[in-house]
């Protein structure tokens, strides 16, 4: 039997917290675009990029960790507004090769309040998509150590599952193997509700056409698919294991593919549910350890059993939040 620690994939030391709440650094934002397609999206999410130049986080911010951004002002009670995270959206090298701009992909946090129907704001992301070029942030980080490239990304190949703006790391990711002339297989399955809430479509569908080795998928969750002309079910991110289990298959059983999972907090169980139906025996360990009764009964499987009864290995990695 293979090990299930086969392959595991060595990680670059990364630098950590350069930057802490109590020494902020300064960055001042470049540009802040839409980056859902077209404006037809119900939701708003943006492209922020942001000059690092000059302070601590200059050069040393890794595709996959996330910076902090302390919102200005203070909240009901009074106190400083707490920093929240947010995922790198560059290479390693940042938007300039040089690592002096840094970018994000955020989404704007609206709803209404749950107390009194009144509408409800997110303080940190709408302060973030409101940044006008030229405005100062405050800036934390980087964090995370786990959510990286190996450090010979030559080593494997990749699988990346996104929805929203879990996106912005392999975006970074992406594009630091594609103009790093990385020759393996990198997949990217992308879910989003409609087709409009695609992030940074077009920029993926040009490196697709540019670079044979990449493959994208984006998968719609609330309205048919379309692909190569031909309509198709509605799909979450893990469908496509299925869908397109004769072009990704090669790539799932081979003994250097990692997986990695970035967004809604929840999306790793249909993945991990789809991966125990799709595969058996080595290829399912490389990825999952699932004792013989969770076998038996994948589709009860809930989010609790994770780390337990249905542990990842080291070939996954997982970013999600709510
Ligand atoms: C590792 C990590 C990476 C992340 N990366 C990204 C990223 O790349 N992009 C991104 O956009 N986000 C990202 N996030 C999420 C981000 O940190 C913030 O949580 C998110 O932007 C909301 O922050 P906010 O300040 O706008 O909202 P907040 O002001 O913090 O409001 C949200 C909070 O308010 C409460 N709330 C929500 N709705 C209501 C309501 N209707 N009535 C009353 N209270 C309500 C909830 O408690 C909720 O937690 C990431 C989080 C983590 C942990």
């Amino acid at each position: 039997m293979t090990s299930p620690t086969i392959n595991e994939p060595v990680l670059p030391e990364a630098t950590m917290h350069a930057c802490r709440p109590n020494e902020p650094a300064t960055g001042v934002v470049t540009k802040n675009e839409l980056c859902t397609a077209g404006r037809k999206s119900a939701g708003f999410v943006r492209h922020v990029e942001i000059d690092v130049s000059g302070t601590a986080l200059e050069g040393v911010c890794r595709s996959g960790q996330a910076i902090g951004i302390i919102p200005p002002g203070e909240d009901a009670r009074g106190r400083p507004h707490r920093l929240r995270l947010y995922s790198l959206a560059c290479p390693t090298g940042g938007e300039d090769g040089e690592g002096k701009i840094i970018s994000t992909t955020v989404k704007r946090t609206i709803d209404e309040h749950w107390e009194n129907h009144k509408l409800f704001l997110g303080v940190a992301s709408n302060y973030l998509c409101d940044a006008q070029e030229g405005e100062k942030v405050l800036l934390t980080g980087p964090n995370g150590k786990r959510f990286l490239l190996p450090e010979d990304p030559h080593q494997h190949d990749y699988m990346f599952f996104a929805t929203g703006t879990g996106i912005a790391p392999f975006r970074g990711m992406v594009l630091e193997l594609l103009r790093g002339g990385y020759k393996g297989n990198v997949t990217l399955v992308m879910g989003a509700p409609y087709a409009t809430d695609l992030l940074y479509h077009n920029e993926l569908l040009a490196l697709r056409d540019a670079h044979p080795n990449f493959r994208y998928l984006p998968a719609i969750s609330r309205e048919n698919n379309v692909i190569d002309g031909t309509s198709h079910d509605t799909m979450y991110v893990q469908d496509r294991i299925k869908t397109d289990a004769e072009a990704l298959r090669a790539q799932l059983v081979g003994e250097k593919n990692l997986i990695y999972v970035c967004g809604v907090a929840g999306m790793e169980l249909g993945i991990f549910q789809q991966l125990a139906k799709s595969l058996t025996g080595d290829s399912l360990e490389q990825y999952l350890q699932a004792d013989r009764e969770a076998l038996a009964d994948i589709d009860n499987w809930d989010r609790r059993m994770i780390h337990k009864q249905v542990k990842p290995t080291r070939r996954v990695m997982l970013e999600v939040y709510a």
